[in-house]
This record gives structure tokens, sequence and C-alpha cells, in this order.
């Protein structure tokens, strides 16, 4: 076990307080987050909880629309179009996965920019792309926070992503890119990975795909940012194999207590950056 462990708890913790801090000293309403949840994905409905709590740690208000599995494309739309409309509503969340008959782009493409906490409206990850500030989307957004808690800059540096997903692994490198850092951006057709991910000083694993990531495809002492959710049998385990990487790798994230902690504490941070645009 040589590898430091990155605390994704701790980071979080200390995000959130931040958040608190700010909420208490502002004058009038805290901001408001409204997430809508589309059926009955047990994953979803965690997910859900676990954002809701942490609103309220913050005293972020929040509302949560729980829609019918079969609920229509159109009216899940005119409820986005009223949250867009409701000048209370500072942020707007959908959460997915949203019900196989729903367009799932087209559902985010509804939401307004201005309200888009999880950064996934094109407005946003163009603008990332291009450099300008913007809303970020969480999961990578938390992964750069964590490689700088960690005292961790990209610049100069090697990385490569693992994973090319709109809502992960591109606007992760786009964000490393942006950083200064060589990236690569590999998926499940890439061929040669280990030689590609044995070079990366900064590695990000975001395949789903249980413990894929083992020691002979870490460069030694490289950052392991480890996205990855993977129920199995024995629980939920990420994308790397965590206990032969930490006798390679110099700063890992666990799985759990890493990046998903962050997740949720961008998402709040996202929506006062949001109330406060
Ligand atoms: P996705 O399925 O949309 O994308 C996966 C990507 O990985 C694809 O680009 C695919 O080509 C690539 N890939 C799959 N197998 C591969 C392989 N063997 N080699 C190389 N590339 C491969 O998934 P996603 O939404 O980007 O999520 C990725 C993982 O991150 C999942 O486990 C998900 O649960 C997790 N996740 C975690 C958080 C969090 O808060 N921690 C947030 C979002 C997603």
């Amino acid at each position: 076990m040589g590898a430091t462990i990155i605390d994704g708890r701790a980071a979080a913790d200390s995000i959130l307080s931040e958040c608190a801090a700010q909420i208490a000293a502002a004058k009038g309403a805290p901001p408001c987050l409204a997430v809508i949840i589309a059926g009955e994905d047990a994953a979803s409905q965690v997910y859900v909880r676990n954002k809701v709590r942490a609103c309220e740690r913050v005293k972020l208000r929040s509302q949560t629309y729980v829609m019918p599995a079969d609920i229509g494309e159109a009216a899940l739309l005119e409820k986005i179009a009223a949250l867009n409309a409701d000048s209370s509503v500072h942020g707007i969340l959908v959460q997915l996965p949203l019900p196989a008959h729903i367009d799932s782009k087209k559902a985010l493409l509804a939401v307004s920019p201005k309200k888009d906490v999880d950064g996934f409206h094109p407005e946003n990850l163009g603008k990332l792309a291009a450099g300008l500030p913007s809303l970020w989307p969480c999961t990578p957004h938390g992964c750069m926070r964590l490689l700088s808690r960690a005292e961790i800059a990209p610049a100069g540096k090697r990385a490569a992503v693992i994973g090319r997903s709109n809502i992960v692994g591109k606007p992760m490198a786009l964000m490393l890119i942006n950083a200064g850092a060589t990236v690569t951006v590999c998926n499940s057709k890439t061929p040669n990975l280990a030689e590609i991910t044995g070079q990366a000083d900064i590695l990000v694993a975001a395949a789903g795909r249980a413990r894929m990531v083992g020691a002979e495809m870490i460069k030694p002492g490289a950052a392991v940012i480890d996205v990855g959710i993977n129920r199995t049998e024995n629980g939920i385990v990420g994308d790397v194999d965590f206990e032969a990487a930490c006798a390679v790798a110099g700063h890992i994230t666990p799985v759990p207590g890493g990046v998903g902690p962050m997740t949720i504490a961008m998402l709040v941070a996202n929506t006062l950056q949001a109330a406060s645009a």
C-alpha cells in the first residue's frame, strides 16, 4: 500500500462547508435546486436522495419532482419549461437515465443553460471546450478538485482518460487540456490501451468496467482517479483494481469515498454559481 489516498469524502465535506458558509452569509431566500426524476431506477433514487441530503445540509432549498415511469416526453418537457420560467428556481437537474421512451438529449437540451447545474447542455460544454466560464459537469469538475487537493498540477503532464462519454470522459479531457495537460482519450476500441495508460502521469478511469485497470496499466507514481461505480456481488467497486494499483500509483482515489461524494458537492457549488450569475 504505497499510494497516498485522496479522500473524496473529506474534500467534499470542505466544499460543502464553504457552500454552507456562503449561503448563511447571503441575504434573502437561499438558492433553489429542482430535481426531476422519472421512473423507478433504484440507483437513481439513491443518487437523488443523496443530492437532496447535501442540499439540506448546506440549507439550500430543493424541490424533487417524481414523475411516473410512463410520463410522456411532452409532459416532461413542459415541466422543464415551467422550471426554466420560475425565477425562484436557480438550478435544474434531470436525473439520468430517463425511461427509454424519452429522448434524453431532448430533455437535456430543454434545460436553460443558465440553470443547467449538471453542465450537460451543449452551450455549457461548448463554453468549456472554448475555455470560457460556464457551469462545468459535476463529476469531472470534482476530479479536477481532487487533483488540486492532492497538489497535482496537470500542466506539463501526460494524462489519459478511459471513456469518452459526454458527461464524464469528454468534459474531463477538456478540463485537463485547459489545465495544460497532454491528453489521450481512450474508448472501448482503443488499441494498446495499457501502453497509453502506462505513460500517463494522471490516469482517469471512467469506463464502467469493474477493476479493468490493473497495476500493469499504471505508470509508477501516477495519480489515478477512479470514476467507475460498478455493482458486483462483492459490493460497489471502481474501474481500478484498488489494492493492486496502490502498490504502483503515487496517488489514488478509493471507491466508494473518492469521486462520488465530489460529484454531489460540485452540484451544490454549481447551484450557488447559477444563483449568483
Ligand atoms: P458510458 O457507458 O457512457 O461511457 C463509458 C465509456 O468507456 C465509453 O466511451 C466506452 O467506449 C469506454 N469504455 C468501455 N469499456 C472500455 C474498455 N474496456 N476500454 C476502454 N474504454 C472503455 O459511462 P459514463 O456515464 O461515462 O460512466 C462511466 C463510469 O463512471 C460508470 O461506472 C458510471 O457509473 C461512473 N460514474 C460515476 C460518477 C460518480 O459520481 N462517481 C458519475 C458519473 C458516472
